[in-house]
């Protein structure tokens, strides 16, 4: 029943223009880890803030009459604050949210030799098991075990979430990997150099991040993971337009910054690596996304799908309470989410923004795109098939590959039956992005 009410809702918002709803919530800019790549990371020193949970309250209320069904929680770190993520996971599904996600650093996990770890990690799992969370995230950063522990700053951490993860999942809570693309993926991708000027190795590159991807999810499938998502690169290009991080998460360390070359030769190595791993492991990254952004990072202009950011998705931060776009547009701000701007949401519906690769926002607008496309403008989709036959076959290859993944639901164990279905496609080594002439402009890209 509830989920022919979801289809129709789903389909109701379709009609009139829209998408599922998502509300970003950052909770607090505290956090205790040491990530290099983050501004909010425990060494920078500033004023932490939090929102305080009646607040919060009020922003679930305002989000679910508007529609929305999707909230994340994020940080910092928010299991700083346990006992307050809990009581408002639980006031979320009350609310009528359906997809609620949350995440950590894996702090809790640091001390697994501790006599009691196993106690304390079952409790823990029963706490969160007894909520209607329904996609919980440990973050990891590298493909070597020793290069992640020392970027987050808590020495055998990784050891600690192998242990703690068999717990969860006799719990009936499947964590995923959340994996934040950056250098340290391994010692060879941390050696390479800029990619800058003529005569560069695009090669030495591509086969640095290829093979650390690869290291990477053999590393995450060994931990015990069923699920994996990837955040792209949270660097913007200089100078691009209008954009003022809001998030302190965003960081301009090179640790984290690729230029538009690097970008698609990531992307690439991105594709191959996802498509072969995608009947071991549960992973959320889109094709049809990581495809449309090679194109726009190619050189492409207005290659793929505007995001949603700041129409149907929106993002509350921590140190103002204020309603954003999203993390990026801090000029744009839309107020407090029960008084929302209605012109500014319209416009943004119109934005057709394209500035970051925020994968929260960007993955399901591309994921969206066709469908609406399909609905409103279905000139628009025939013209963008033409120009690039393989989007759709890539797009619905990937529809087909979420039902197979029961929608990434981190509350159901992976049917690998059906996720058999999608081994064994990388015939020839190439991606269909490597073979398509969008990707090979991106020798032609500038810096
Ligand atoms: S990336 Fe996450 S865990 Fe690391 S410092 Fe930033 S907020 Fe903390
Ligand atoms: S692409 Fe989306 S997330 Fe990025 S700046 Fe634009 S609205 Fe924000």
């Amino acid at each position: 029943m509830g989920s022919v009410r979801q289809v129709l809702e789903t389909g109701g918002r379709l009609l009139r223009g829209k998408v599922p709803g998502q509300l970003i919530i950052q909770l607090t800019d505290r956090c205790n880890a040491q990530c290099p790549q983050c501004g909010m990371r425990v060494l920078n020193r500033f004023p932490r803030k939090r929102l305080d949970n009646d607040y919060v309250k009020q922003l679930l209320d305002a989000g679910a009459q508007r529609g929305m069904r999707m909230v994340s929680f994020t940080g910092g770190e928010p299991f700083l604050l346990l006992q307050d993520l809990v009581e408002l996971i639980n006031y979320a599904g009350k609310a009528g949210y359906r997809y609620i996600r949350t995440g950590t650093n894996g702090f809790l996990f640091r001390h697994h030799q501790e006599l009691n770890f196993e106690d304390k990690v079952h409790r823990l799992a029963e706490r969160l098991a007894a909520t209607p969370l329904r996609n919980l995230w440990f973050s990891v950063d590298s493909a070597e075990p020793d290069i992640h522990d020392r970027m987050r700053g808590f020495p055998g951490v990784l050891a600690g979430i192998k242990k703690a993860l068999p717990i969860f999942h006799a719990h009936g809570i499947y964590p995923s990997a959340n994996v934040g693309l950056n250098r340290n993926l391994t010692q060879e991708t941390m050696a390479l150099s800029p990619l800058e000027g003529d005569g560069v190795d695009e090669e030495r590159f591509i086969r640095a991040f290829s093979q650390g991807l690869e290291r990477l999810y053999r590393l995450i499938i060994e931990t015990g993971f069923t699920l994996t998502s990837a955040c792209y690169p949270m660097s913007v290009e200089p100078g691009e337009a209008g954009l003022q991080a809001v998030y302190a998460a965003t960081a301009s360390e090179r640790i984290v910054r690729f230029d538009r070359r690097e970008k698609v030769l990531l992307y690439q190595a991105l594709f191959a690596t996802v498509k072969k791993f995608r009947h071991r492991l549960r992973i959320v990254t889109p094709l049809s996304a990581v495809h449309n952004l090679i194109g726009h990072h190619s050189g492409n202009q207005g290659h793929g799908y505007g995001c949603r950011g700041g129409s149907d998705y929106l993002f509350v931060d921590s140190v103002d309470g204020q309603t954003y776009p999203c993390g990026y547009r801090g000029a744009d701000g839309l107020g407090r989410l029960w008084e929302l701007d209605a012109t500014k949401v319209a416009a943004n519906r119109k934005a057709d923004c394209r500035k970051c690769d925020w994968e929260c926002f960007r993955d399901p607008s591309e994921l969206f795109g066709p469908l609406t496309s399909g609905l409103f403008r279905p000139w628009q989709l025939a013209a963008a098939h033409l120009r690039d036959p393989q989007f759709l076959k890539i797009w619905f290859r990937d529809v087909q590959y979420a039902r197979a993944c029961d929608l990434y639901d981190g509350r159901k164990a992976p049917d690998y039956t059906r996720l058999n279905a999608f081994a064994g496609s990388v015939r020839d080594g190439r991606t269909p992005c490597q073979a398509n002439p969008l990707a090979r402009q991106s020798r032609a890209v500038g810096k």
